[in-house]
């Protein structure tokens, strides 16, 4: 389960923070690093915080987009420290394990099944993640600090997430607790087909969006929260990939069904 984990981080400013979370991570066992257009890498700082985790720093990835960070990744978790105007499914980061733990333990029941793969992203130093950013996320999790003082620094929350997913991963326990009293996370083997991927969903979000514009149920000059709460409804949902296709499918032949209406018209 720990090498499934995959720790994203999104325009990092401080190389010395990129080692520190090196650093944490090595210590939890939890392998890849993917930096998303970090300010300054590779560098002496961040070797320096790295304190001897130099592999993970070696063969950490560096990207353009957040989309490339997280592409192929059944789960996308965003790390926030605040809550935000439009509420998201959000838990804290023992829930967040246990979730996880439970997936992975079919997973290991299943030889056959590939390991799912897991983004964990966190912010920018000074401002966290965008909005448009926690969007792109199945769930988030918080870290129950003190609210008014709510910020972690970035290496001590990724410690504080990778060791909660290591303890879980050496329980090996199967997820019980269920505080929303949601259902239990359909992705992974659990489910009877695969879940979609980052980025199937992207593109998922892209037709609908053009879509919903060509039969103009979206104004693009006043599009109000309405692919905020799509996105919500179908990343709560956490679609499997005959779902996205059924919807691709369904906006195709909306396409179809316009481009006739408009031939008859003419
Ligand atoms: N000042 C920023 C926080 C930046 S801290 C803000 O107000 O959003 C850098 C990153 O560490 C955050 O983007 C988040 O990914 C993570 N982080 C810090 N504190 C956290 C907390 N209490 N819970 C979850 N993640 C946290």
């Amino acid at each position: 389960m720990l090498s499934s984990l995959r720790v994203v981080l999104v325009n990092t400013t401080h190389p010395g923070n990129i080692g520190g979370v090196a650093r944490a991570m090595k210590n939890m066992g939890v392998g890849q690093l993917v930096l998303v257009q970090p300010r300054e890498f590779p560098g002496d700082a961040a070797f320096a915080r790295a304190a001897g985790a130099t592999d993970i720093l070696d063969q950490a990835r560096v990207v353009e987009t957040l989309d490339q960070a997280v592409a192929g990744c059944q789960l996308v978790v965003g790390a926030s420290a605040r809550g935000r105007h439009i509420p998201w499914p959000v838990v804290d980061p023992r829930q967040l394990a246990e979730q996880v733990a439970a997936v992975f333990a079919n997973v290991v029941a299943d030889v056959t099944a590939e390991l799912p793969q897991v983004a964990l992203v966190f912010g920018r130093e000074d401002r966290g993640l965008t909005n448009e950013e926690l969007h792109r996320c199945h769930r988030h999790v918080h870290i129950p600090s003190d609210p008014a003082f709510s910020s972690l620094n970035l290496a001590a929350a990724v410690q504080v997430i990778c060791y909660e997913l290591r303890m879980a991963s050496l329980a090996g326990e199967k997820a019980t607790a269920n505080p929303q009293g949601e259902p239990e996370p359909h992705w992974g083997t659990a489910w009877d087909i695969d879940s979609a991927s980052a980025d199937e969903m992207e593109r998922l979000f892209v037709h609908m969006e053009q879509v919903m514009t060509d039969i103009e149920f979206l104004n693009p000059d006043n599009p109000r929260q309405l692919m905020t709460r799509l996105r919500r409804l179908y990343m709560r949902s956490h679609l499997d990939q005959v779902e996205v296709s059924i919807l691709r499918g369904i906006l195709t032949a909306t396409e179809k069904a316009l481009k006739k209406q408009e031939g008859d018209h003419v």
